[in-house]
C-alpha cells in the first residue's frame, strides 16, 4: 500500500490511491491525492491542508466558536482559507453574512473547485480578492464583526499573519478574532509564538484543541482574540463536530504540560 507522509516529526502515514494533482503555482507546490478512506486531499508545499472526510473538524473548529461568540455576524472577513471550507461553515451559520475572503494563490481555489467541490463550494457565493492578507490588513481600513485566519504554516510566505504586526492591525478592524494557531506537539514553537502575539493585541484571548487526524501532533490549536470575555451563545446549527460543551471543554494552554 502507497502512503503519503510529511517530512516532519509526528506525522501520520495518510494511505492513498494515486496522485491525481500536482503543479508548481507563483507561490507554492500544490498536490492532490485520492486516498483510500478520506478522499481527496490537498497537500501545499508537502504539508496536509485539508481531506474531504475530516476536514469538518478543522473548519467547524476554527470558524463556529467566532460566530457563538459574536454580537454581530453581519461583515466576516477571512485571509487565508483558499480551499472554500471557513467560508462554507459561515454561509451555513450565518446565511445573510456578508463574506470576503483575501486568498493569496489562485491556483489553491481553482484546485479545491475541481478536487474538492463541497468544500470549495461557498467559493462563488462570496467576494474574493487575490492577494497577501498581511499587506491587506495593512492598507485596508473597513471594520469586521469577524475575521478568521485560516492560513498554511507560518512558512514565509504566511508568517506574517502570525506576527504582532498583523493582530495588532486586526484587533483594531474586527471584534472578534480567530487564528489557527498550529499544533501543540508538532510545532509547539509556532503556537506559543502565535499565541503570546495575540495576548499582545487582544484584551482576551483564548486557545482551544481539536484532534485533526491527519495533522502531525494530531492535536491542533486555534485562538480567538475578543474585545469581551468568553460568552458563548447557543446557536441553532446542524454540526458534526462543534458543540458548546466540546467547545468549552477543550479552552486551555500547553503551558504547565510537555516541558
Ligand atoms: N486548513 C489548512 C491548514 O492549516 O493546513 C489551511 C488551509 S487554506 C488552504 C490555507 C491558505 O492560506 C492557502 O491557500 C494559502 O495559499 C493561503 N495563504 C498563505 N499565506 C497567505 C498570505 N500571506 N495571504 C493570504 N493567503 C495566504
Amino acid at each position: 500500500m502507497k502512503h503519503f507522509v510529511e517530512d516532519r516529526d509526528y506525522a501520520p502515514l495518510i494511505p492513498v490511491k494515486d496522485k491525481v494533482f500536482d503543479a508548481r503555482s507563483e507561490y507554492q507546490h500544490i498536490e492532490v491525492y485520492e486516498t483510500m478512506h478520506l478522499g481527496n486531499m490537498l497537500v501545499l508545499d508537502g504539508a496536509v491542508q485539508t481531506t474531504e472526510r475530516d476536514e469538518f473538524i478543522y473548519h467547524e473548529s476554527l470558524v463556529l466558536p467566532a460566530i457563538v461568540n459574536s454580537d454581530n455576524t453581519g461583515s466576516v472577513l477571512i485571509i487565508g482559507g483558499g480551499d472554500g471550507g471557513a467560508a462554507r461553515e459561515v454561509l451555513k451559520a450565518c446565511e445573510k453574512a456578508e463574506v470576503e475572503l483575501v486568498e493569496i494563490d489562485r491556483m489553491v481555489m481553482d484546485v479545491s473547485r475541481k478536487f474538492l467541490p463541497d468544500v470549495s463550494s461557498a467559493l462563488q457565493k462570496i467576494k474574493i480578492t487575490v492577494g497577501d492578507g498581511f499587506d491587506f490588513m495593512k492598507t485596508n481600513s473597513e471594520k469586521r464583526d469577524i475575521l478568521i485566519v485560516d492560513s498554511t504554516d507560518p512558512t514565509p510566505l504566511a508568517e506574517g499573519l502570525f506576527s504582532e504586526e498583523f493582530y495588532r492591525n486586526a484587533a483594531e478592524l474586527c471584534d472578534v478574532f480567530v487564528a489557527q494557531t498550529e499544533s501543540p506537539v508538532a510545532d509547539r514553537d509556532a503556537h506559543k509564538r502565535a499565541i503570546n502575539n495575540m495576548k499582545k493585541a487582544f484584551e482576551h484571548v483564548y486557545t482551544y484543541y481539536a484532534c485533526i487526524p491527519t495533522y502531525p501532533g494530531a492535536i491542533f490549536s486555534f485562538t480567538l482574540g475578543l474585545k469581551k470575555q468568553l460568552n458563548v451563545k447557543d446557536i441553532d446549527i446542524k454540526a458534526r463536530y462543534y458543540s458548546k460543551e466540546r467547545f468549552l471543554s477543550s479552552i486551555g494552554s500547553i503551558e504547565g504540560w510537555m516541558n
